[in-house]
Parts: structure tokens; C-alpha cells; sequence
């Protein structure tokens, strides 16, 4: 078994295999590339090791073999206390999870090599010192688990003894100090020595490396991207090479196109004199990558031509990361970049103009949950707010809130409901869950490429970073800028896209994307890049996708919008709140009635009522078919709670009031009342025991649609039946139905479907019976999940399914996306019985998955003729449709 693969063997296709960052290497290795020699140790290793806890056979004498061609080829050896090879271990999964697992850097320093580093060094005492002062902390903190902040004291310390706030102060004596100080705090933590073998020191290390697939930030992190759990990171082993050897050297990172708006230009953040993670950590503040050209422009045209290179041959935006060693540049990293929603959208475009991609492909390279980012409001700024410190746009939205400065304190505040801004001198793993609770992170340190600002793009989430105008005081829980005081509990607007931060709150504006699809931005005639690349991609999706969009849409206003948004119907308009308000008392006594005359008043007064929402909506559909589900919840959701109608009669009881209608309703609700709702009387069963009720329906929805064709409109309804189980149930409603369409209808020429919602597993187990009574069948994905799962959604979701995802027995929610290979599996027999026995029947989805981009995909697999999904979603299951299509 093959368990090592040297960076020139590998390339870019081989991520499941060498992770990301190792199949990356291998690619700029083989395209010539100035790359540090190394070695690639695979997932599959990793895999076995967490399985059994040991290193899997042969592995062992594969490294110590790929290490030997590696000291020949550099003319150096591990640890060498001459001359030594020294070598970062570093993570790097299928997907990158910034910061999320380790890597060490300078693996093969010890007492005795750090002399030998500094003689090949030329003597540099104080390089040599800080390379290994920086092993003992990597390695003590992410391979044996020493708490970090006692280096972090430790060098602290150090710097105060020397009156300085900046490492770059301390001489070569500060720094040997701070080893021996390093090393005590390992001994104290660890019961032993710094370990001094090389080889050590390097299995050590990828043995943590392995371990750290499973540490808690990284299951946590995984869960919040949904990277599935089983997949291992692979361990890059690479020879060292030295940003940290005087003004001549330094360390970056770039992006080859600003992955915030997508514009074309040089981004990056540069550190002279500094080890890799100095720049992402933002432990000193970086210069903007272009300042390069003046420190060293032999190594910056360099750079720029490998950017170039890079972007033409990946064809898309990548990021890297680079270290100059003496004016020798090194390549350490590249990948096809992060980038925010909208630079998706607009970089998307820009390849397609420059020829590099087609509109298929650019249609691939966005989602509708990009999409649907793109659509969030944004602040409305007068003259009133005026910023009081501008950072980084580092990851766009608007968001206001609560100011908190700590992980623990965001997740308290979110949990009260609170909307707060995570406020931090720089983040870093730990503060992940403080991120996740937070509306919006903000942060005085660091670049676009700083951890706050990588997690927060990856998250979505509003991040201003690099404020440095900000006095950050964590311990006094407040923050200082232009000279006020903003304390916790105090309320700021950040503002992603530009970098500003506003004290109070901000108010907020509709997105650029949603004034485009609401029809009031014209994308031929207005400058403005991500409108014009979202118009050209939907378009593109438009006009490849299968699948037709409907809306979810019970009133004229909400049909209207959702058709400004490109919805083609309507696969779901609830009659429900037709009975609410004014109307309850209506129902209230169609519910009381004793005589069958006083149930065929109240129904008699509801059907004009219904009658003109049924006009209203056909209207605002002209020309589209409308499916209106006929009445659904319980009956006694729209008659008073229990407990409080008991107490109102006992009381007016007491006061010696005349309470005889409400004892009255008491005893129905009392009569009525159900243990277990979702699955008693409601749907078809209520139609089939309340005398006229679905009659009166169908009539409204009838009457309705010849008012609309006499006005010189076209009307096409579809009545849907609600939790039919059994094809009897259909029948018995669609003889009734039948009858009345056929006198209203008469010779207006309207025609009236009726199918029936499949929403009961028993409904999918027979969906061939029943297709014989339905012209078309929509899946109600919501309470088929509920059913075929045995468990009601508003019970369980705040009670146990944080375990089931911590499990893993869910990778996402069931309701938020459809579990393929159970619910799925019914719509799957239920789509293929049912057009086996009605071919042409219609099929559609109105769940809410109907907007979520992976069930969109699913649906289209399964044949689907149409989804239906709430107005604001209509764009994303357009787009998605599109995507499933390419
Ligand atoms: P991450 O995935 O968190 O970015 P990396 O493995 O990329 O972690 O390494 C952390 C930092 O150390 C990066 O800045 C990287 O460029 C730097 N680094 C890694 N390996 C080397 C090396 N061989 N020589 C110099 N710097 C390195
Ligand atoms: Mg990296
Ligand atoms: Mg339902």
C-alpha cells in the first residue's frame, strides 16, 4: 500500500488522496514552481491510524525512505548539528479548514542543531534562536497539548523585561532565554523533556497532525460546513525555508483577484522578517502586498507572473501563500480561493468574458445560498452616521448589534435572542463558537486573510477586520475609538463590503440583487458588476434548467412578488389564514353548529370571502396554474387555547356573568381536542366528516375562476387534497368536487384539476391506486419527513437533533434538507408508480425543501416537473434548477 507520495508525484486531482494542500504542492511542483522539497502523507494513512490507533503497516519505513531521498536531494540532514534539514508538518484535508488542525513549523532543531542553523545562517544568533524558541511552542501547544497563552505570558514577559511591544527587539540573548523559559513550561506541562531526537520530534508530530482531524474546533467546524466527518487529513512534510532571517526576507499571502468584490488587482498582506504564521495570525500589523515592489521588485514581478500563471492554469481566483527566503521566493501554498457571494457572482462573469470558462461552467462556480446571501439587506447611510473607524470589508452584509468581547459571552447574549458583534483584537480557533453566535465579527487586527476574516467569509457572516483605530480591552469588556468609550451592551453597525464601523444602529436598505429581480434596477443600463453577472448567470440557469419554479403564496401580494422573482405558478396557496381574524367567528360557529341550518350559514357567509382571495390570487397568476390546497390544520387551531377559555368561564362564572356560549365553546374545544394534532383530524378526514366544508371550498375556488375568465383573464386552478392516505379518501372527495366544478364551470371554458398532496408514507406505498384519482401529485416533504421519520418537527428540533447531528446520524436537519435515501426514497416510488399508472401525471414539490439547493438537485433527478418554494427562495431554486441541468 501506497502511504507516501512525493510532491512530484502528485497533482491537483488528487485531493481525496493527498488533501487539498498536498495535491496543490504536487500541482505547482510538476507546473515547475519553486517549491520546497517534501512529501505527502495520505488520508488513507490517517484513515487506518484513527481507526486503530497505530500507524498502519509499511508506513513507518515509507517516511523513513521519502526522508532519505529528501536529505539527499537537499545535501542535508534531519537535525543535522552542522547543517540542519529542518521541516514544517502540516495538516491539510479535502476541504481547507483554515486553522482548524496543526502544523509545526522548524521540526528538527535542538540544542545542539540550533548552533549549527545559525553558523549556516552567517551567524545569525537571534534567527536561529527565534526558529527553535517558536518550535518549542508550536510543538509544545499543538502536539502536547501545553495551553498556549504560558508562551504567549512567556514572550510577553520577555518583551516587557526589555521595554518593548515588538518581538523584532529581542537579541539572540532575549531569545535563548525565552527557550529556556519555553522549555521549563513543556517540562511542567509535559513530565518530560523537550524531545531532542529529529526523528522524534517529526513522528511526534504527524501523529498530532493525524489526531488533530478529531480535535473539538474541527468536528465543530466541519459540522458548520458540512464536510462529512470520515474524510482524514493527509500531512504535507516540507523543507523549511526562512522569512524570519533579516529585513530581506518576510512572509505573505495573496489573492489574484480581491475575493471580497471580485475586482482584478493585487491583494495581499506582506511581513518582513516573519514566520508563516505571523501574517495570518496578525500578530503585527501586515503592509498591503504592493508595498513589496519597493522592499524586493525582482521577487514581487516574480510572484505577479506566478499569480498569473496560476489563475490561467486553475481558470479561477486562488490564493496563496509565499515566503521570501534572502530574495529567493518560495511558493508554500495555493488553492482555488475563498471568496464572498458576491465576488462568486462577478468573478464568475469576469472568466467568462476573458474566455478562460463557459457559461456552463460560471453557472457551476456560484449557489444558490450565495444567491441567497446576495439578496440580505444592506445599511442605509445619511449624513447622521458618520464612521468612527474604518478596518478591512472582509466578509460583506450589515449587521448591528450588542457589542460582546469574548466566545463565551456571544453565545450566552445570541441564546437570550440578542443579536450581538463579537469584538476581538484578532480571533482565533477557539473563538469559533463565539463567531458562530455572533451577527457580525469584528476585529483590530489583521487582513482580508486573517483567521476572523477567512471563517467569517466561509460562514457568511458580516466581518470587519483590521480596525485598527480600535483599542480592543478584553479584560475591561470595552473598546476605545475617536475617543469614546464603547462599553459591552453597547450597540455598533459593521458594514462588510466597506469596512466601517458605526456606533448605534444603523438603519438598513434591500440588497442590489433584489431590486434587480423585483424589476426596479435595469442590469443593461446600470454600472454595476454583480448585478449585471447575476442577470447573465440567471438567465444562463433559465434558460438550461428542466424544472419549473413555483411559489408558496397564499395572498395577491405575496403571488405578485413571487412572480417579479420569476416564480411560474403557484404550487401551494394555504387557505388556512382565510379563516383567521374577522373570520374566526365564522368558523367558530361552523365549529358550534348543532342544526344543519347553522352550519350551512356559517359556511354560506365564509364562501364569498374565500371567493374574493381566490380572485385576487388567479389575477396576480394570469396565465399560470394556481394549486390551492383545500383546509389542512386541525379545526380547533382556530378556536381559543383550552386553558385560557377555562379560566375566562370560570371567572365570568364566578362574577355570576351569562357564560352559556362560552361553556358552550369550552365543551367543544374539550371535545375537540387532540393529543396528538399532526396526526388526528385534519387534511382529507376533515373534509370527509364536516358536512359542505371541502364543498364550499371547491365552489369558492370555482366561482372564482370563471369571475377571472369573464373578466378576460385565465384562471387555472388545481385543487389539492391535503394527508390522503388511501385512494377511497380521494375519491369520495373528488366525486363531491366533481359535481360542483361541473355546474359552476358550465361553458366558461375554465378547466379544473384535482390531484392530491403526497405527504403519508402509506400515500407513497400506493401511489399507483392513487394516481388513478389525481391529475397531479405534490409532495409535502414537510410532514412526509415528519411521518417517515416518526417525529414531530416542533418537538424535536430543540430537543435532541443537536445530538443527532453531533452523532453524525444527521449530517443537516431532515427538514432543512431531504434525506435522500428515506424520504427520498418515497417521493422517489411514489414519482415512479404513480406516472407508471397516470402517464403525464404531474408532479411537484411544496415542502420548504422546494427551496433548498441540494433537495432542488434531488428533485430534478427524480423527475420532478416543478418546485415550489416561498417567494424569497424562488431566485435560488431557479438557479439551483439551472445548476442541477450543467
Ligand atoms: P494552515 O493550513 O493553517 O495555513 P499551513 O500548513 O499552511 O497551515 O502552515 C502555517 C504557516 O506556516 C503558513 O503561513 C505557511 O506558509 C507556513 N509554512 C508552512 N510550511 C512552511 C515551510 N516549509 N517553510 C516556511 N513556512 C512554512
Ligand atoms: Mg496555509
Ligand atoms: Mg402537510
Amino acid at each position: 500500500h501506497k502511504y507516501v507520495y512525493d510532491f512530484s508525484e502528485g497533482n491537483k486531482d488528487l485531493k481525496d488522496l493527498l488533501g487539498g494542500k498536498g495535491a496543490n504542492l504536487a500541482e505547482m511542483t510538476n507546473l515547475g514552481l519553486p517549491v520546497p522539497p517534501g512529501f505527502t502523507i495520505t488520508t488513507e494513512a490517517c484513515k487506518a491510524y484513527l481507526a486503530t490507533g497505530q500507524q498502519p503497516d509499511g508506513l513507518a519505513g515509507q517516511i523513513e525512505a521519502h526522508l532519505e531521498s529528501l536529505e539527499r536531494a537537499m545535501g542535508k540532514r534531519l537535525g543535522d548539528p552542522q547543517d540542519p534539514l529542518l521541516v514544517s508538518v502540516r495538516s491539510g484535508a479535502k476541504f481547507s479548514m483554515p486553522g482548524m488542525m496543526e502544523t509545526v513549523l522548524n521540526v528538527g532543531l535542538n540544542d545542539q542543531s540550533v548552533v549549527g542553523l545559525s553558523a549556516q545562517a552567517g551567524g545569525n544568533d537571534r534567527f536561529a534562536w527565534d526558529s527553535y524558541r517558536r518550535l518549542i511552542q508550536m510543538f509544545g501547544k499543538t502536539v502536547c497539548e501545553v495551553p498556549g497563552e504560558e508562551f504567549e505570558h512567556a514572550l510577553d514577559e520577555a518583551k516587557s523585561a526589555k521595554g518593548t511591544h515588538n518581538d523584532l527587539d529581542l537579541d539572540a540573548d532575549d531569545l535563548r532565554g525565552l527557550v529556556d523559559a519555553y522549555k521549563k513550561i513543556f517540562l511542567k506541562h509535559t513530565g518530560r523533556e523537550f524531545p531532542q531526537q529529529p526523528r522524534e520530534q517529526l513522528d511526534l508530530a504527524i501523529r498530532a497532525v493525524f489526531e488533530s482531524w478529531n480535535a473539538e474546533r474541527a468536528i465543530l467546524y466541519r459540522r458548520q460546513e458540512r464536510i462529512p466527518t470520515d474524510l482524514g487529513t493527509a500531512v504535507n512534510v516540507v523543507t523549511m525555508v526562512f522569512g524570519n532571517l533579516g529585513p530581506d526576507s518576510g512572509t505573505g499571502v495573496a489573492f489574484t483577484r480581491d475575493p471580497a468584490s471580485g475586482a482584478q488587482g493585487i491583494y495581499g498582506d506582506y511581513l518582513a522578517n516573519a514566520q508563516g504564521e505571523d501574517v495570518v495570525a496578525g500578530i503585527r500589523n501586515t503592509v498591503p502586498l504592493q508595498e513589496l515592489e519597493q522592499l524586493d521588485k525582482t521577487s514581487y514581478d516574480q510572484l505577479l507572473g506566478i499569480m498569473a500563471r496560476l489563475e490561467e492554469h486553475y481558470k479561477d481566483l486562488c490564493d496563496i501563500e509565499f515566503t521570501i527566503e534572502r530574495g529567493k521566493l518560495w511558493m508554500l501554498q495555493t488553492r482555488v480561493g475563498k471568496r464572498t457571494a458576491a465576488a462568486a457572482f462577478v468573478i464568475a462573469g469576469q472568466l467568462v468574458d476573458e474566455g478562460l470558462i463557459d457559461l456552463d461552467e460560471a453557472l457551476h462556480r456560484v449557489n444558490g445560498a450565495q444567491l441567497a446571501q446576495l439578496m440580505f439587506p444592506r445599511f442605509q447611510l445619511d449624513h447622521e452616521f458618520q464612521p468612527v473607524a474604518k478596518g478591512i470589508g472582509a466578509s460583506p452584509g450589515a449587521a448591528s448589534g450588542t457589542v460582546v468581547f469574548t466566545s463565551a459571552r456571544a453565545v450566552e447574549m445570541a441564546a437570550e435572542g440578542k443579536s450581538v458583534i463579537l469584538v476581538r483584537r484578532e480571533t482565533n480557533p477557539d473563538d469559533l463558537n463565539g463567531m458562530i453566535a455572533a451577527q457580525g465579527i469584528l476585529t483590530s487586527r489583521g487582513g482580508k486573510t486573517s483567521h476572523a476574516a477567512v471563517v467569517a467569509r466561509g460562514m457568511g457572516k458580516t466581518c470587519v477586520s483590521g480596525a485598527d483605530e480600535i483599542e480592543v480591552n478584553v479584560p475591561a469588556k470595552r473598546f476605545t475609538v475617536a475617543g469614546q468609550t464603547v462599553n459591552e451592551g453597547d450597540v455598533v453597525s459593521i458594514d462588510g463590503t466597506t469596512g466601517k464601523v458605526y456606533l448605534g444602529e444603523v438603519p438598513v436598505m434591500p440588497s442590489e440583487v433584489v431590486q434587480y429581480f423585483e424589476g426596479s434596477l435595469d442590469p443593461e443600463h446600470i454600472d454595476n458588476a454583480l448585478v449585471r453577472a447575476v442577470h447573465r448567470i440567471m438567465t444562463h440557469a433559465d434558460g438550461k434548467r428542466r424544472l419549473a419554479v413555483r411559489t408558496n403564496a397564499d395572498t395577491g401580494a405575496d403571488a405578485a412578488r413571487a412572480r417579479r422573482f420569476g416564480a411560474e405558478g403557484i404550487g401551494l396557496c394555504r387557505t388556512e389564514h382565510m379563516f383567521l381574524g374577522d373570520r374566526r367567528e365564522l368558523v367558530e360557529r361552523l365549529i358550534l353548529a348543532r342544526a344543519p341550518g347553522e352550519r350551512e350559514a356559517a359556511l354560506e357567509a365564509l364562501l364569498p370571502l374565500q371567493r374574493a382571495d381566490f380572485e385576487e390570487i388567479f389575477r396576480e397568476m394570469d396565465g399560470l396554474p394556481v394549486t390551492v390546497r383545500l383546509i389542512d390544520p386541525p379545526l380547533h387551531e382556530f378556536l381559543p387555547p383550552l386553558e385560557q377559555l377555562a379560566v375566562n368561564v370560570a371567572v365570568a362564572q364566578e362574577r355570576g356573568e351569562d357564560v352559556a356560549k362560552e361553556e358552550a365553546l369550552l365543551a367543544a374545544v374539550r371535545r375537540m381536542h387532540e393529543e396528538n394534532p399532526m396526526l388526528g383530524l385534519r387534511g382529507v378526514r376533515l373534509g370527509l366528516v364536516i358536512p359542505g366544508l371541502f364543498a364550499m371550498q371547491v365552489r369558492a375556488i370555482a366561482e372564482a375562476a370563471v369571475a377571472c375568465a369573464r373578466g378576460g383573464g385565465v384562471a387555472k386552478p388545481e385543487i389539492m387534497v391535503p394527508l390522503v392516505g388511501a385512494v377511497q379518501e380521494l375519491e369520495t372527495v373528488r366525486a363531491e368536487a366533481e359535481k360542483i366544478i361541473a355546474e359552476v364551470v358550465g361553458d366558461s371554458g375554465v378547466e379544473v384539476l384535482i390531484g392530491t398532496m403526497i405527504e403519508v408514507p402509506r400515500a407513497a406505498l400506493t401511489a399507483g391506486q392513487i394516481a388513478e384519482a389525481a391529475e397531479f401529485f405534490s409532495f409535502g416533504t414537510n410532514d412526509l419527513t415528519q411521518m417517515g421519520w416518526g417525529f414531530s418537527r416542533d418537538d424535536v428540533e430543540g430537543a435532541f437533533f443537536w445530538r443527532y447531528l453531533e452523532l453524525g446520524i444527521f449530517g443537516i436537519s431532515p427538514f432543512e434538507s431531504i434525506d435522500r435515501d428515506g424520504v427520498g426514497r418515497l417521493v422517489r416510488i411514489a414519482a415512479e408508480e404513480g406516472r407508471a399508472a397516470r402517464p403525464g401525471l404531474k408532479l411537484g414539490v411544496c415542502g420548504e425543501h422546494g427551496g433548498d439547493p441540494d433537495s432542488v438537485h434531488f428533485f430534478h433527478e427524480v423527475g420532478l416537473d416543478y418546485v415550489s418554494c416561498s417567494p424569497f427562495r424562488v431566485p435560488v431554486a431557479r438557479l439551483e434548477a439551472g445548476r442541477a441541468v450543467v
